[in-house]
């Protein structure tokens, strides 16, 4: 029995890394929150995204909460969303007390659809979160100039896209606020949870920082209501700084992999990432199957890690019933084809190919 091509491997993703050395100066410098690496983390992060700050948080969850209350968003408020993306986004609208307004995607990215916003935004929204989703930017441009007509804030959810850019922007430069996790499967991932803010204005810099810690202005000085505990430890902060300067390279060869899986399924009749230029960063590589249940069975059979990210679309989740009404035709049609391979990098050549002989054989039993 041949070993299993995991969806994932931190040892792999990790390898070559000097991770001790950098928790070891943090052990030894004896503090653990809000020192010296995160100030620096939050310098060198910021500027690596083109943003003028960035606060760091406790992890992605939080940065979508905090990010939410630092625009005022809570009770009677209403928050655009797209339904396909792990419901990340609507815990932090219900966290908050603001209701989801749930956005169909297009049929070609899986993100936001520039028309459906149009619409929402004529009934008329209070915020919008754009995820860029997979690695795959959003048609960004087009959907933050939408919300900028209409005076919206917009929140762009990039969880899953760092490093990604469009003509030289990045991802996270074109919203009012960004949020980021670094949860270790991340593009850029720590050993722990962790999470940011990206913000290049200087007023909601400020309040996100008393949101993070207590909503303090200053040690026990409680100025803004709604704060809490939320914050990125030293630990986290130095190992994510090491693993900063590497994040394009890996980025590369996680593309690399998504060219090699595209090239040789190009003749299939499947569905494929739709872009293998700077704007994905092939997070998560994601196709679209007509029988999915044979696909995953077929890939288990010879060794292939798959998942599915994700099976359930947000307006269907049965936490929060009421939303069974709401139609996302591309939404739901999307959630019941697609299926995630392995793409990290370090994942092996040999690997590669296993994964892309299992798809063949896929594809050879159906023809
Ligand atoms: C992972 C993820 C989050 C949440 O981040 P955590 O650090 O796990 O809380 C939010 N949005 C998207 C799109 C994600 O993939």
């Amino acid at each position: 029995m041949q070993a299993i091509v995991p969806l994932f491997s931190a040892a792999t993703a990790n390898a070559g890394l000097d991770l001790v050395g950098p928790m070891k100066r943090v052990v030894e410098r004896n503090w653990f929150v809000l020192g010296e690496e995160v100030s620096k983390f939050e310098a060198e992060f910021a500027a690596y995204v083109q943003a003028r700050s960035c606060i760091s948080v406790a992890n992605g969850s939080d940065a979508l909460e905090i990010a939410l209350r630092a625009l005022g968003i809570g009770p009677g408020k209403k928050v655009a969303l797209i339904a396909n993306a792990g419901f990340y986004g609507s815990t932090a609208v219900h966290a908050v007390g603001a209701t989801p307004v749930y956005i169909d995607v297009d049929t070609q990215t899986l993100t936001m659809a520039p028309a459906s916003l149009r619409c929402a935004l004529q009934d008329g929204v209070d915020a919008v979160i754009v995820t860029h989703l997979f690695g795959q930017m959003a048609a960004i441009e087009e959907l933050s100039e939408l919300a900028r007509t209409a005076a919206v804030p917009l929140i762009e959810d990039c969880a899953q896209s760092h490093g990604a850019r469009r003509n030289g922007k990045m991802a996270g430069s074109f919203g009012d606020l960004a949020c980021f996790s670094f949860y270790p499967t991340k593009n850029l991932g720590a050993i722990g949870d962790g999470g940011a803010i990206v913000t290049s204005d200087p007023e909601l810099d400020k309040k996100i920082r008393q949101l993070r810690q207590y909503g303090w202005s200053k040690k026990y000085h409680v100025d803004v209501p709604g704060g809490r505990n939320s914050r990125l430890d030293e630990l986290q902060a130095a190992v994510l700084r090491t693993k900063l300067p590497e994040l394009d390279a890996w980025n590369a060869a996680r593309r690399d992999i998504a060219r090699r899986y595209n090239d040789a399924f190009a003749d299939l009749g499947l569905q494929l990432p739709h872009s293998l230029g700077e704007d994905y960063v092939a997070h998560l590589y994601v196709i679209r199957v007509g029988e999915r249940a044979r696909f995953i069975e077929t890939m288990q059979a010879k060794g292939i890690g798959t998942d599915i990210h994700y099976p359930v679309p947000d307006h269907l989740q049965t936490a929060y019933p009421g939303f069974e009404s709401v139609s996302l035709p591309v939404t739901e049609q999307a959630c019941a084809q697609i299926v995630t391979l392995p793409c990290f990098p370090g994942l092996s050549g040999e690997d590669v190919e296993r994964v892309i002989d299992a798809v063949h054989a896929y594809a050879e039993a159906a023809a």
